[in-house]
């Protein structure tokens, strides 16, 4: 289908304490109108940051460079002015934990309605019959609109979340753990919701999650995240069921289930953490936990290499040669 959004080389650099933190490094992924793409991997992985880093909506410590074209447009160096609109009527996101990015003040009706009326000719009556509709979509009464955050539970706050996500019908919805706080029925619920909208909507979504399950259940494609890099990319039920990568496959034998408990601890058989992302490991960052680990691991780092229809691994294991020459597969430092 048509590309919708085009993340080229994308590269995200956090300055604190004096370090310079390597949160996002050389990311390329695409997106097509519609199709639902889901981002896995352990935490501190950069997950986050590449779905702020699409919205510009990073830090000031953050420096980001590559490119990021949504809709034809190069989101990086776009003006306020038009980043303005494009954050609601081009893509919106949906964070984890609603409750902290709902205003407690205003009731729920208010903040649906003000990403319309900003962006939006439209008038209060306009605005109120489509904040009612909005909140039937997402399985709310709309007599619900004058209520107040704290008056909501968990699952029913999220749900207006994707309300406000919706409110100026973007066309791709970012949503980042969108349904970690909540209870595992809760869960199943928002994800069956998110899924039902996104269906036959045109609407492309890129969803972040460190559960592999929820992803593969959800998403057509899917991208396994490692210390800042994609070490893995392809349809979701290859990536989730034949891995190519030892990382992805070792996330992928830690999450069987939705829901199961054991999804929230971290990969089974991967002795060790996640690298500090100030001082990365030389060659591959996964070679220390690596239980396919070869010898040359610590000083290549392999780019994303083709491995099947449109599934991609960073491994000198699937290299044709086996890493034999390795000139043309070393990534820049
Ligand atoms: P999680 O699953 O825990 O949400 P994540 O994959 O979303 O993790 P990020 O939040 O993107 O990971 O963080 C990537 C790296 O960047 C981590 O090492 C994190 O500590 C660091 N980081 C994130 N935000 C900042 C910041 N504002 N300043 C400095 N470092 C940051
Ligand atoms: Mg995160």
């Amino acid at each position: 289908g048509e590309t919708l959004l085009s993340i080229q080389d994308l590269t995200v650099t956090y300055r604190a304490r004096g370090e310079d933190i390597a949160a996002v490094r050389g990311v390329d992924l695409e997106l097509a109108r519609g199709e639902k793409l889901g981002i896995a991997g352990e935490s501190g992985s950069g997950k986050s940051t590449l779905a702020l880093a699409l919205l510009r909506l990073l830090p000031a410590t953050a420096t980001v460079t590559g490119r990021v074209v949504l809709a034809g447009e190069d989101v990086v160096d776009m003006t306020w002015g038009r980043l303005r609109a494009v954050r609601w009527a081009g893509a919106s996101i949906v964070f984890q934990g609603a409750m902290h990015s709902l205003n407690p003040v205003h009731t729920i009706g208010r903040q649906i309605a003000e990403p319309i009326v900003l962006h939006e000719r439209i008038d209060e009556s306009g605005a109120a019959l489509r904040v009612a509709q909005l909140l039937e979509d997402v399985g709310m009464p709309a007599a619900r609109a004058s209520a107040y955050p704290h008056e909501l539970s968990g699952g029913q706050r999220q749900r207006v979340m994707i309300a406000m996500a919706l409110a100026c019908r973007p066309d791709l919805i970012i949503a980042d753990e969108p349904t970690t706080a909540l209870d595992v029925m809760v869960q199943a619920q928002i994800l069956g919701l998110i899924d039902d909208l996104v269906a036959g909507s045109g609407i492309s979504l890129l969803m972040i999650s460190h559960d592999l399950s929820v992803l593969s259940d959800v998403c057509d494609r899917l991208a396994i995240m490692y210390a800042g890099r994609v070490v893995e990319v392809g349809p979701a039920r290859d990536v989730h069921h034949q891995a190519k990568h030892p990382y992805s496959a070792a996330l992928s034998a830690a999450f069987p289930t939705i829901g199961d408990p054991s999804s929230r601890l971290r990969p089974h058989g991967l002795a060790g953490d996640p690298p500090d992302p100030e001082s990365l490991p030389t060659g591959c960052a996964f070679h220390p936990r690596c239980p396919s680990r070869r010898e040359q691991c610590d000083v290549i780092d392999p780019r994303l290499w083709s491995v099947g229809d449109r599934h991609d691994a960073a491994c000198v294991l699937v290299l044709p040669d086996q890493g034999a020459s390795l000139a043309g597969h070393v990534q820049q430092p």
